[in-house]
């Protein structure tokens, strides 16, 4: 068993720069936990929280049902990866990995079976004589986690350890991250400002902003329903549309109405927009909920908008099309054999069951 839970940890740096405002939270045993957010938003510092090398203002941190505050970083059985991977120079990759477990006096022989086991997970059984300038960045990464490994540690923490890479290799070690996570049963805390590589990896994401939770859930939950503005517009690429709107009521049903277009609302979101008639709210919907009307399954008058061709960005499997619908632009990404072109007129239409809708002061979603 190895459970992290945050109980509204505060982090106050020199009494002034709020990092992390209580937050609260629980990184089940064997789960892959992605901290998610922009730069400065406190992830890293929550990390490093939780591996103890940084103090907490209040609040407290438990690994396994018992509190941590006070536990020094190399009781508190955590490995941790960092993001420049600190691999000492002067050692061989054999060394760079027995290190910790030296200095933990563990006997050679284990050492060594413990060393050359992590070295055949990851595939660096090669490696193992070299310095880290003779290796790629790919394998200096391989054997960061590597040494994290062979401390057999109740709970991985990674702090955007794939940020030096270059985007081919990203992809490729984002799925060995993954594999590795079920090979070992662990429980893993990551961190990073890449929605894609949260997607891709975590069973649970917490998303943060100016150090301050806005959401915990699966990936599924915090694309399809986020709870804010902030994670709406955060995850997914390319982005949400946003766009000022006011709710109306029309020849007996509820409407979406902008300076550009008006489109019903589906009856099971008719009781929650009722309250917000004549209210002004912010409406969102994804690209991919957004149909070039020459491919679309369901065309009907109340869910189609028309706009002119802004710009056109064939992608091969998709195709994205700008297209201005009144004061807003809305980003769509349609069938690749549309016929847009920039300048012509397009009907639009909306997958009416996938809109978002959000409260224009609090920014929290209303639907
Ligand atoms: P990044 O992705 O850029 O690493 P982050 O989300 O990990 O950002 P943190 O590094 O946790 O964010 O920083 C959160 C806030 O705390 C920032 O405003 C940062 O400037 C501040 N901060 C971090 N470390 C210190 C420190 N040692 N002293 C004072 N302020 C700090």
């Amino acid at each position: 068993m190895a459970q992290v839970e945050l109980e509204k940890v505060t982090k106050i740096y020199d009494n002034k720069v709020v990092a992390v405002k209580e937050a609260t939270f629980t990184v089940n045993d064997k789960e892959f936990c992605v901290l998610l957010g922009p730069s400065g938003c406190g992830k890293t510092t929550t990390l490093r929280m939780i591996a103890g090398l940084e103090e907490v203002t209040s609040g407290i941190i438990k690994i396994d049902g018992k509190i941590v505050n006070d536990v020094e970083p190399k009781d508190r059985d955590i490995a941790m990866v960092f993001q420049n991977y600190a691999l000492y120079p002067h050692m061989t990759v054999y060394e760079n990995m027995a290190f910790g477990l030296k200095l933990r006096k563990f006997p050679k022989d284990e050492i060594d079976r413990r060393v050359r086991e992590a070295a055949r997970i990851l595939g660096i059984e090669d490696l193992l004589d070299r310095k880290p300038r003779q290796l790629s960045g790919g394998q200096r990464q391989r054997v960061a986690v590597g040494r994290a490994i062979v401390r057999n540690p109740k709970v991985f923490l990674f702090d955007e350890p794939l940020s030096n890479l270059d985007a081919k290799l990203r992809v490729q070690m984002r799925s060995e991250l993954k594999k590795l996570h079920h090979r070992l049963g662990a429980t893993i805390i990551y961190v990073t400002h890449d929605q894609v590589e949260a997607m891709t990896m975590a069973d649970k994401i917490v998303v943060m902003k100016d150090g301050v939770i806005q959401q915990i859930g699966t990936p599924f939950e915090v694309y399809n329903k986020p709870k804010n503005l902030f994670v709406a517009g955060f995850i997914g690429s390319p982005a949400m549309n946003f766009v000022n709107a006011t709710v109306i009521a029309k020849g007996g049903g509820i409407w979406i109405k902008t300076s550009g277009f008006e489109v019903k609302v589906v009856k099971e979101h008719e009781p929650i927009l009722e309250k917000w008639i004549d209210k002004e709210v912010i409406f969102g919907i994804r690209p991919e909920n957004i149909f070039d009307k020459l491919f679309a399954v369901a065309p009907q008058p109340e869910n189609t908008v028309t706009g002119v061709v802004d710009v056109v960005e064939p992608l091969g499997s998709e195709t994205l099309l700008h297209v201005k619908c009144g004061e807003d632009v809305l980003v769509a990404r349609v069938d690749p054999r549309t016929q847009a072109q920039e300048g012509a007129r397009i009907d639009l239409v909306f997958d009416m069951n996938r809109i978002h809708v959000f409260d224009k002061d609090t920014q929290e979603a209303i639907i």
